[in-house]
C-alpha cells in the first residue's frame, strides 16, 4: 500500500478561455461612467465567483487535479443584468482535497471587488477509475504434449491497491486460460491464456473378449486381457491398474475395475463382471456287487512300478491319489495301465495347504497340472491331505466345513475311505497290512481302502488282498467321479 498522507494540496488552475474577455482600462471606464451618472447604488450591485466547469468532479486517484477556475462576475440589475467577468481581480482558492485518500472533497472559491465579497464552492470526488494491470508471465519452456500445462506466472498491479496477484482467479477452459483480479474500488481486468498444449482425449480403454463372463468354479480365471492407447502418451497398456479380485475357487460374482490415466489427467475406466459358477455336483452310482476299491495315496514312489506290476498280473484296476513326488513317468503308466488318477497335493505339507483356501486351491490345481502333463488326464478326483475328517488342520478353524464345500461347487469329488489299512500307522508287516484290509472290507459290500505306495510292506500285502478278494467273489474297480465317496464326518 501507498502512505497515504493527509495533507492539501495545491490546487493548480487550469489555463481556460474566458468569456466576455474585456480590456481592464474599458472596465475601468465603465465604471467611472456608471458612478459618475449616479447608478451606483450600493444595493444594485451583486458581486459573485462562478466557478467554470461542473460543480462536482471526479478526479482519478493519484492524478494532478487541474480546477478549471473561476470568474469573478459583477451583476447589477440595470447595466450588467447578465454580468459583467471581472478579469483583473483575483479568486482566492482554497481545497482540502487530498488525490492519495479517496473520498468527497470541495474547492472554496472567494474574491474581492468593490467592497464586495463572494465565495462559492466545488465538490470534488477522489475516485479510483482505473483497473488493475495484470501481466501474464510467459517462460518461454516448450510444453510437451500431453503434459499437463504448468503456470508460468502473472502480476497483478493496482494504481490505488498496489500488487494484487494473490487476488487473480484462475478459470482453466478447455483450451484457454482465464484470469480476472479486480480492485477495491470494483474495477475489473480480464486477461487470457491459450494453453499451449491440450489434450481433451482420455486413452482409449479396449477389454479384450467379453465385459460379463461366466467362468466355472475351480479353474484359475484368467484375464482375457485390455489394451490402452492414448493420443498423446502412445501405448499405456502397461499404465492400467486393475481394482479386484476374481475368487476362481469361491462361487460368486465379482468386479474388474480397470483404470488408467494419461499425463493430462484424462482418466479413462471400463469394469468386467465375472460370474464364477459353482459346478454342479456328481450324483453317486452305487456298483452292483461286491466291490473294493483300491487306493493309494502319497506316491508316486520306487515301489509304484512294483504294485503296478502286481495289478495287471491279475488284471485288477486301481486309483493313485498322486503328489508331486518326482516320480513323473510313473503317472504316465498309471493312466497308461487303466487305473485312475486323482490329486492329493503337491507338498503334503498340513501347514502350507490349510492355511486359506487360496493356499489349498492354488496347491490343488498345481497338482492337477503336473498329472495333466504327465498323463493328458485332467482329473477331478481328490484325497485331502489327512483325509475329510482331518484334525492337523484346525489350526484354520472351519477350513475343511469350508473346502469340502468349495471343492465339490468347483467341480472337484472328494474320496475318503471305509477301510483303513494302518499303513501309515501301526501296521509294518505286510501280514498286518493285509490283514487289516481283509478284515475291513469283509464288513462292507463296497470298500473304500486306504494304502500307501510309498512303503514297501504295504505294496507286498497288495496281492493276498487281490487274491482273498477274488476268490470271495469281489470286483476291484478304479474310482470314478461317481463312484462311492466315503466321506468321513468333518470334525473341523
Ligand atoms: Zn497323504
Amino acid at each position: 500500500m501507498e502512505q497515504r498522507e493527509n495533507r492539501q494540496e495545491e490546487v493548480l488552475v487550469k489555463p481556460g478561455k474566458k468569456k466576455n474577455r474585456l480590456p481592464g482600462i474599458l472596465l475601468s471606464l465603465v465604471l467611472l461612467a456608471a458612478a459618475a451618472a449616479g447608478f451606483l447604488y450600493a444595493d444594485d450591485f451583486r458581486l459573485a465567483v462562478e466557478p467554470r466547469g461542473e460543480m462536482e468532479m471526479l478526479v482519478p486517484s493519484g492524478r494532478q487535479y487541474e480546477d478549471p477556475g473561476a470568474d469573478v462576475v459583477l451583476y447589477d440589475r440595470w447595466l450588467f443584468p447578465y454580468g459583467l467577468i471581472l478579469t483583473e481581480v483575483p479568486v482566492e482558492m482554497r481545497s482540502d482535497m487530498n488525490s492519495k485518500v479517496l473520498g468527497k472533497y470541495s474547492v472554496s472559491y472567494s474574491a474581492q471587488a468593490f467592497g464586495l465579497s463572494a465565495t462559492a464552492q466545488r465538490s470534488l470526488r477522489v475516485v479510483d477509475t482505473a483497473s488493475p494491470v495484470l501481466t501474464l508471465i510467459s517462460s518461454g519452456k516448450t510444453i510437451l504434449p500431453g503434459r499437463p500445462y504448468e503456470e508460468e506466472g502473472y502480476i497483478a498491479v493496482d494504481n490505488f491497491d498496489g500488487n494484487l496477484t494473490d487476488q487473480v482467479k484462475r478459470t482453466v477452459g478447455l483450451d484457454t486460460i482465464t484470469y480476472t483480479v479486480m480492485d477495491s474500488s470494483g474495477n475489473p481486468t480480464t486477461a487470457e491464456r491459450k494453453i499451449p498444449y491440450f489434450d481433451p482425449l482420455p486413452p482409449d480403454l479396449i477389454l479384450e473378449g467379453e465385459q460379463t463372463l461366466t467362468v466355472p468354479c475351480g479353474s484359475v480365471y484368467t484375464d482375457p486381457g485390455y489394451t490402452a492407447t492414448d493420443n498423446a502418451d502412445g501405448d499405456m497398456t502397461e499404465a492400467v491398474a486393475v481394482d479386484g479380485q476374481v475368487l476362481w475357487y469361491q462361487p460368486g460374482t465379482y468386479e474388474l475395475v480397470y483404470t488408467v490415466a494419461d499425463a493430462f489427467g484424462n482418466v479413462s475406466q471400463k469394469v468386467r463382471t465375472v460370474t464364477v459358477e459353482a459346478q454342479s455336483r456328481p450324483e453317486v452310482n452305487w456298483p452292483k456287487g461286491k466291490v473294493i476299491y483300491l487306493t493309494f495315496d502319497d506316491g508316486p514312489g520306487p515301489y509304484t512300478g512294483w504294485l503296478l506290476d502286481i495289478l495287471r498280473k491279475y488284471g485288477v484296476k486301481a486309483t493313485f491319489f498322486v503328489t508331486d513326488s518326482g516320480y513323473d513317468a510313473m503317472m504316465t503308466r498309471i493312466v497308461k495301465e487303466g487305473h485312475s488318477i486323482g490329486i492329493h497335493t503337491m507338498t503334503h505339507d498340513y501347514d502350507t495347504i490349510y492355511a486359506s483356501e487360496e493356499a489349498f486351491f492354488n496347491d490343488l490345481v498345481g497338482m492337477q497340472d503336473v498329472i495333466y502333463r504327465n498323463t493328458g488326464v485332467k482329473t477331478t478326483l481328490m484325497r485331502f491331505p489327512g483325509g475329510g475328517s482331518n484334525v492337523v488342520s484346525r489350526y484354520n478353524e472351519g477350513i475343511m466345513t469350508r473346502l469340502s464345500q468349495a471343492v465339490q461347487d468347483a467341480g472337484f469329488q472328494y474320496f475318503d475311505w471305509n477301510v483303513d489299512s494302518n499303513d501309515a500307522g501301526g501296521a509294518l508287516r505286510a501280514k498286518t497290512v493285509a490283514a487289516n484290509v481283509i478284515g475291513g472290507a469283509d464288513t462292507h459290500r463296497v470298500s473304500v481302502v486306504l494304502q500307501h505306495d510309498i512303503h514297501a510292506y504295504s505294496v507286498e500285502a497288495v496281492e493276498d488282498i487281490i487274491v482273498w478278494g477274488l476268490n470271495n467273489g469281489y470286483k476291484f474297480l478304479p474310482l470314478k467321479s461317481d463312484s462311492p465317496t466315503m466321506q468321513h464326518t468333518v470334525l473341523n
